[in-house]
This record gives structure tokens, C-alpha cells and sequence, in this order.
């Protein structure tokens, strides 16, 4: 098997009864990310002992995504979904080479798991997308390019609505429903961000456009969730406290056996997705509070978090719940192996340990990384 797709792996089964989903990790393409943007407050001498920047001082990352093919009983067709878009193909040139964008795109990694499947398919049997939250990392990819002899779905006509130099956009997954958080929505569509090049238009508009807002099966285009706080608004927890309520109580099931629950801290209204395999494990899609492995350290938080504090906070009930629920790890930037467990250690904090089963499926060792 190839780098680019990793199978999921086994393990006892913990909720027996949710539905289940096959699941199949889509790598979306390379990224290169400024490595102090992405290490915060972490001296560069330190974080260079494990992350080898290039001559840019770039850090190389993945844009991973999920595809979730559901357990049906009698053999009929899979339900489709997807978790995270990856920042697609509309950046403008000079972006794309400052992001070292590789040119692979999600709808590359579908159409390629698709063609490759027992009962092929491809983006337009894309039924749902979730996405953690709405920066062009993990939303541009939700829309493409119009291509020659294509009518576009949507064109960016006000000045500054479009990302790239292609104002024609069509939907990737044009059968496929956005599910996203609507704190994330508002911040977005007000470009709530710490840099301004953060949140696109043309990644958001075209799903609250009223004629596009309903897709050829009745359903609505864009769908948003109001998952409850870890904390309640206006008080400020200290470094070691844990949310009243445990997860469970603040997940919000969004289709049959998959649920998303708040993270705040990279952005408000940021999510992690959860789900049970085919084994019965619970996969979480870990968001941008614990991008790769690198980041397991309590203060490891992004230099692009609007509230730092609030990340690490986040973190910590994160990891607790992960290391209680006994939660398979899918980290959404990780390079090397993102397949992790969580354990806790004799210092009061977690150590993540890399899933052999998927680290050997994707033939990639935990944690390596490859610069060109
Ligand atoms: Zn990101």
C-alpha cells in the first residue's frame, strides 16, 4: 500500500451497538507551514530537535482526511462521508508556492480511493462533508476550479471574493451537504482570524448563496451545528481544570453514529469528529489543537490560535478524554504516522504512541517526515 492511503486497524470493541463506518485516511497533499507559525511560543532550538525546517524555515505537514464508508448489514451501497476538504487548487500561484502546495487536492484523493474500491465511486457520491473548522487548509478544497467547457456553479464577482485568479468555482462534491459549526460560520463569514489571509470568501459563499442552497435531493446545502461549550461563556477555567461535563454529554450526533463536539482555541468554533469502526473502536479526527505529534505539549499551541490559553485548556480535557475513552487518534496535519493513542504519564501529562497496525498498513514510520 501507498503513503497516501492508510486502511484503519483493529481493536476491541468499546460501543458495541453504534453504527459503524469503514474508514480509509485520504492525504489531501503536501504543506509547507512557517515552522515558528506553527510552534507558538516553543523557541526554534527546540522545536528543531524533531521538526527539520527547510532553507524557508518551513515545516512539511499533511492536509489528512477521512473518508467514513458505513457497515451496511444486507450488502447494499455505503452511505459516504467525508471529514476535512484540505486547501484545494484555487490559491493563486504565488500562494501556492509559499504553502508548497504539491498540486494533489481531495478531490485527487477521492476519485483515486473511488477507482481503487470494490464498488467504485467518486465525488459525487460524496453524500456529507464535516469540517473541523473554515481556514483554506481544511475548507478550500470544499470547492475547485472551474475547468475549459465547464459552467461554473458560482463566480466571485465583488472585488476580494475570490482566493485564487479563478473567480469560476464549481462545488467538488456537488451532491454533498456542509456540515460545520455555526459559531465557526459567523467567525468565518466576519473573517474573525489573527491573519487576514485566513478565511477565503469564495471557500464560504457559495454555500449560503440562495440559489445554490439546496441540493438535488431536497436537503440543504450548508448545515450548522450548536454544540454546547466545555465551559460555560465568561468564566475563565484555570490551567488544571476539566470541563463539569464529561464529552458524551457535549457531542451532537450529525448522521448516524458520528458526532462532533467543540474545541475551542484555535478558533471558537472549531470541532473534532468521533465515530465507532468496523472493530467497535471510537476514532476522534483530532482538529488544529494537536495538528501532528510534535504538538502533544501542553503550551505547543499555533501561533495562528486566536486564544492560545484557551487551546491549551482544551488539550488537556482533550487528552484526559482520549486516554480515558481509550480514543484512536487521527491528528489532521500529522506528516508521518497521524494514527495515535493516548496514555497518560508519571509527570501528570500524556504521551501519544503511534498505531503500529496503521503506522505498518501506510508502510511510513511514525513520525518521519520528508522534506524534498
Ligand atoms: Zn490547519
Amino acid at each position: 500500500m501507498d503513503t497516501d492511503t492508510i486502511e484503519n486497524s483493529g481493536a476491541a470493541p468499546i460501543q458495541p451497538d453504534a453504527p459503524r463506518y469503514r474508514w480509509t485516511l485520504l492525504r489531501a497533499g503536501r504543506f509547507l507551514l512557517d515552522g515558528g507559525g506553527m510552534f507558538g511560543v516553543i523557541p526554534r532550538t527546540v522545536w528543531t530537535r524533531f521538526a527539520e525546517p527547510d532553507d524557508r524555515n518551513r515545516i512539511e505537514l499533511q492536509h489528512n482526511c477521512l473518508l467514513l464508508e458505513s457497515i451496511e448489514p444486507d450488502g447494499a451501497t455505503p452511505r459516504r462521508y467525508l471529514i476535512e476538504a484540505g486547501t484545494g487548487d484555487k490559491l493563486d500561484a504565488k500562494m501556492t508556492e509559499i504553502f508548497g502546495l504539491d498540486g494533489r487536492t481531495i478531490e485527487t484523493a477521492v476519485n483515486e480511493a473511488g477507482a481503487k474500491s470494490a464498488t467504485p465511486f467518486s465525488t459525487a457520491d460524496i453524500e456529507s462533508v464535516i469540517v473541523s473548522h473554515l481556514h483554506f487548509d481544511h475548507s478550500g478544497g470544499l470547492t475547485r476550479r472551474c475547468r475549459e467547457g465547464e459552467t461554473p456553479d458560482w463566480e466571485a464577482t465583488k472585488p476580494g471574493s475570490a482566493s485564487g485568479d479563478e473567480p469560476r468555482v464549481k462545488f467538488t462534491f456537488p451532491n454533498a451537504e456542509l456540515i460545520v459549526q455555526k459559531r465557526e460560520w459567523l467567525d468565518a463569514r466576519n473573517n474573525d482570524a489573527v491573519m487576514t489571509k485566513t478565511y477565503y470568501r469564495d471557500h464560504i459563499l457559495p454555500f449560503e448563496d440562495r440559489d445554490l442552497a439546496t441540493l438535488a435531493d431536497g436537503r440543504a446545502r450548508l448545515r450548522l451545528i450548536e454544540s454546547q461549550r466545555p465551559f460555560p461563556l465568561n468564566r475563565k477555567p484555570s490551567r488544571g481544570d476539566l470541563p463539569k461535563t464529561g464529552v458524551d454529554e457535549r457531542m451532537t450526533e450529525v448522521l448516524p453514529g458520528i458526532s462532533v463536539f467543540l474545541t475551542p482555541g484555535h478558533t471558537w468554533g472549531q470541532q473534532a469528529v468521533a465515530f465507532t469502526d468496523e472493530s467497535g473502536q471510537t476514532v476522534v479526527f483530532t482538529p488544529d489543537v494537536m495538528p501532528t505529534a510534535w504538538h502533544a505539549g501542553q503550551v505547543f499551541s499555533l501561533s495562528y490560535d486566536v486564544e492560545p490559553y484557551t487551546s491549551m485548556i482544551t488539550k488537556h480535557w482533550f487528552l484526559t478524554e482520549a486516554a480515558a475513552g481509550e480514543w484512536l487518534l487521527v491528528l489532521d496535519h500529522e506528516p508521518g504516522n497521524p494514527c495515535r493513542r493516548v496514555v497518560a504519564n508519571e509527570k501528570g501529562w500524556f504521551d501519544l504512541t503511534a498505531d503500529e497496525r496503521a503506522a505498518a498498513a501506510a508502510g511510513v514510520e511514525a513520525g518521519a517526515i520528508a522534506l524534498d
